[in-house]
C-alpha cells in the first residue's frame, strides 16, 4: 500500500496510525477500515434514555419528610398528590410501592385516623392498576 509523508489533494490520514493514505484506499494497512459507518465512536451517551425513566431504587418506607403536601382527603386531591410524588421521586430515580405512599399519609394524617383510612383506600384504587402489568396474565381457564 502507497503512503505519503504530508496530507494534500486525494490523501487521507488514518485516524487509528496516522498514516497517511489514498482517499479512495477502504483499508489501511495497519487494519483500520475506512468502511466501516460511524467509525468515531461517539454516539453511546446521546442514545441513553432521560435521566428520570431509569429507577434505581424500590422505596417502600420513605426516609424524612414526604416531599409533596398533601390537601385533603379528596379522591381527586389523592390522586394528585400521588401523581406529584410519584414525579418527585423518579427525580431521585425513586419508585415508591403503594405501601410508601401510605407511609407517606402518616406524616399528614394519624394511622389510626378515619382520614389516615380513606386515603389509603383512595390509594388503594388510584395505584392498583399502575402494579398490575407487572404480575401479567395468570389463571387463564383455557
Ligand atoms: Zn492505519
Amino acid at each position: 500500500m502507497k503512503t505519503y509523508k504530508t496530507t494534500g489533494r486525494g490523501r487521507k490520514q488514518c485516524p487509528s496510525c496516522s498514516a497517511i493514505i489514498g482517499v479512495r484506499a477502504h483499508e489501511c494497512e495497519c487494519g483500520y477500515s475506512f468502511r466501516t459507518p460511524r467509525a468515531k465512536k461517539k454516539t453511546k451517551a446521546e442514545t441513553q434514555p432521560a435521566e428520570e425513566t431509569k429507577i434505581n431504587f424500590v422505596v417502600t418506607t420513605p426516609a424524612g419528610r414526604c416531599p409533596v403536601a398533601l390537601s385533603s382527603t379528596d379522591l381527586e386531591d389523592v390522586r394528585a398528590w400521588t401523581e406529584k410524588l410519584k414525579k418527585a421521586v423518579a427525580k431521585q430515580r425513586m419508585r415508591y410501592t403503594i405501601d410508601a405512599y401510605k407511609y407517606s399519609v402518616r406524616s399528614v394524617y394519624s394511622v389510626h385516623s378515619k382520614e389516615y383510612t380513606q386515603v389509603a383506600k383512595h390509594i388503594d384504587a388510584i395505584l392498583a392498576t399502575d402494579e398490575k402489568p407487572d404480575v401479567g396474565p395468570t389463571g387463564c381457564p383455557e
